[in-house]
């Protein structure tokens, strides 16, 4: 049975008929990495993985909700004090939450949802768990607040009411996502645009490696103030470098004696990867995937080596794939462990997946996970 009719039969059963379907979708972030703190480019895309509801206003001040995946059901009022206890459902109460703290009109409702990203891999189930009841109560109030504001609803939703300080790239992806597109987000001006991004002859799989190295915060923290200090070493140059995704390499250079040397070299990857973001667009635009896998690799080389984000189970996965021909490679996310991002070539997929897997295990002692993602369509009605 689809997702969809597993929902639509549980929600005959506690609700009777009726309602309307909305889903959205993880994401994947093709390139652009450690750079929306630094106000450069990220470069997501929804993927074929998502959250999916049935949801009908059921008249009252009570949103009454069933997880399929965890099998709960659960009832909370529409008021700041009716937080719920159980987690999935403060997502939920944080949409409404926030959706009423920007003006729109919040009733209660009835839904049932399940979803297929999976959790805590780095794919941002809970962005498309927001983004969904985001556009939901949107579209079933009337309330026409504008898609950024959506994305911004999940985003605060996540600082408020789930106690995770995330950037706005996740939300922004599930909210605006499209199939056959990736989005060139700069994190500074929050201008946007759509590049194609429909690999044929290639697939993009996600291995995970299932590991979460405890030092991420204070590195990521120490990774912010080394590329603050670049910054404000070239601002003394050039006054309108705002952020170090403003700044030229060669401005870089000159300071290169006046800030200690790791500084310099997280700075060094922060506006390499700048540029990345910005030949990969160039290659989409010419069909070049072969030029956009080149630049993955290269990121990774960035962050394993300048920025000294990676670890031992990623450069493992990042070196195989590299042996295996697959056209690119990097680990995805903040670093640390969670999951590499690869182009393969469909004829290649099999044997790199195989290898992985074999080799992995035999190195690390536990298998790692694949997932395939399609870029796909993100927040939106399911007729
Ligand atoms: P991720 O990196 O996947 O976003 P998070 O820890 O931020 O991981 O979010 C995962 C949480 O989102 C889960 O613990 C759960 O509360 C909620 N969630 C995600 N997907 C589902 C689902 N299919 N059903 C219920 N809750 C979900
Ligand atoms: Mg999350």
């Amino acid at each position: 049975m689809s997702m969809k009719d597993k929902i639509q039969e549980k929600f005959q059963t506690l609700f009777g008929d009726g309602g309307e379907v909305f889903a959205s979708a993880g994401r994947i972030n093709l390139i652009g990495e450690h750079t929306d703190y630094n106000g450069g480019y990220v470069f997501p895309g929804a993927i074929d993985k998502g959250i999916m509801a049935r949801i009908k206003p059921n008249g009252t001040g009570k949103v009454r909700a069933f997880s399929l995946d965890y099998d709960e059901y659960c009832e909370f009022g529409l008021c700041e004090e009716d937080k719920p206890d159980q987690a999935w459902a403060r997502y939920i109460f944080g949409v409404c939450r926030e959706t009423a703290k920007r003006g729109g009109k919040v009733e209660g409702f009835d839904t049932v949802f399940a979803g297929d990203v999976p959790l805590g891999a780095g794919l941002s189930s809970s962005a498309a768990l927001e983004s969904t009841f985001a556009y939901a109560l949107n579209c079933l109030f009337n309330n026409n607040i504008d898609k950024f504001e959506l994305a911004r609803i999940g985003q605060s939703t996540e600082h408020n009411y789930c106690g995770v300080m995330c950037g706005i790239m996740d939300q922004f992806a599930s909210i605006f996502g499209k199939a056959g597109s990736l989005i060139r987000l700069n994190c500074k001006t929050m201008e946007y645009k759509y590049f194609p991004f429909d690999p044929k002859g290639y697939k993009l799989v996600l291995i995970d490696s299932c590991v979460k190295h405890e030092l991420a915060s204070s590195a990521y923290n120490k990774r912010r103030a080394s590329c603050e200090n670049a910054a404000a070493a070239i601002r003394k140059n050039h006054p309108d470098v705002e952020c170090l995704s403003d700044a030229k390499r060669v401005w870089l250079d000159e300071v290169r004696e006046e800030i200690p040397e790791e500084d310099f070299l997280r700075a060094e990857y922060v506006i390499g990867e700048v540029q990345r973001v910005l030949d990969v667009c160039d290659a989409l635009e010419r069909g070049d995937y072969e030029t956009v896998g080149e630049m993955m690799y290269q990121t990774h080389f960035g962050l394993s080596r300048l920025y000294e984000v990676s670890c031992d189970e990623l450069d493992f996965l990042v070196k195989l794939a590299r042996r295996c021909d697959v056209t690119g490679s990097r680990v995805m996310g903040g670093g640390f462990g969670g999951c590499t991002i690869n182009l393969v070539k469909d004829e290649l997929y099999d044997n790199f997946t195989d290898t992985a897997v074999k080799e992995f295990t035999a190195k690390f002692g536990h298998a790692p996970k694949l997932y395939d993602v399609v870029i796909s369509d993100g927040a939106r009605k399911v007729e």
